[in-house]
């Protein structure tokens, strides 16, 4: 067991200091912070934290999204930064934020030569449906956004599920729009973040099934109800990442959920894909 690979795909690793004080309260509600600040200054304090948990790799999320959480187009250079320490243990997710960019495409060119590895959209913190790209909606840079992502062969970590930020969007949380993308861009590789929880499991459940690009994540699902929430996982581990939404609510370090998970009745092979085989076919 402990030789078991491990990726976590997604925790967040971020500029702290950006985020708007609203945001940054309720992230920091009853929790012990300097712990969590040292992992956001330095990445040797990560790397140990991992080791202790049995953590090969993480995703390190980032996301662009000045009015609502406070993060600037700085986090890129930020998360690349960062990942430099040990590239190959941390992934480094950037973003576009396509309302607050001129040339969306021209941006994930930029960012990707910075060595982002993958981008994270956040429609409930963006304010923009995945899909606002087609039938006259109002984000048409979206679409360049997942054209070059998809030249450039990074995946793209979509948001799914209700946000309780103050000022999240939740009509934007709806996996079903993910359903475009994932027609229009069939090489584009896509992950759901977070299965569409608490809401829209079988919406997500059906997605996977769907489409061959189409992946999810788990983070933020409690494991202990992760079977509750997907009764037929087993089908769809090998489009399953194991993710833990590190320092979010209720996940007090990455080992904890990780042992909640191994504790779940799983086929040994289902175990193995979600924590690490399908994330090895991702990011190899
Ligand atoms: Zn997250």
């Amino acid at each position: 067991m402990a030789t078991e690979l491990v990726t976590d795909i997604h925790i967040h690793v971020q500029p702290w200091e950006e985020l708007r004080p609203g945001a940054r309260a309720q992230l920091e509600r009853g929790r012990m912070m300097d712990e969590i600040l040292a992992v956001m200054r330095d990445p040797e304090v990560l790397l140990r934290r991992m080791d202790d948990a049995g953590v090969a790799r993480v995703g390190l999320i980032n996301y662009v999204s000045p009015d609502v959480m406070g993060f600037t187009a700085r986090v890129n250079s930020f998360v690349t930064d960062y990942a430099r320490r040990e590239p190959k243990r941390l992934l480094a997710f950037g973003s576009v934020h396509p309302r607050f960019t001129q040339d969306p495409g021209g941006e994930v060119d930029r960012i990707a030569d910075l060595g982002v590895r993958a981008l994270k959209i956040h429609p409930p913190h963006q304010l923009i449906a995945p899909n606002a790209y087609r039938d006259g909606g109002d984000c048409p840079g979206l679409a360049a956004i997942y054209e070059r992502a998809s030249a450039r062969k990074l995946p793209v970590m979509i948001h799914t599920g209700t946000s309780i930020f103050p000022l999240a969007r939740n009509k934007y949380a709806d996996p079903m729009a993910i359903d475009d993308v994932a027609i229009d861009f069939p090489e584009l590789q896509i992950i759901m973040a977070h299965g569409g929880r608490p809401l829209w499991m079988p919406t997500c459940f059906f997605l996977l099934r769907r489409h061959p690009n189409v992946h999810m994540d788990i983070s933020g699902i409690p494991p202990q109800s992760l079977l509750d929430y997907f009764p037929r996982l087993t089908e769809v581990a090998d489009k399953t990442l194991w993710g833990t939404d590190w320092p979010g609510p209720g996940v007090p370090d990455l080992g904890k959920n990780l042992a909640a998970f191994r504790a779940l009745a799983l086929p040994p092979e289902a175990r193995a894909a979600i924590l690490h085989g399908t994330s090895a076919k991702l990011f190899p």
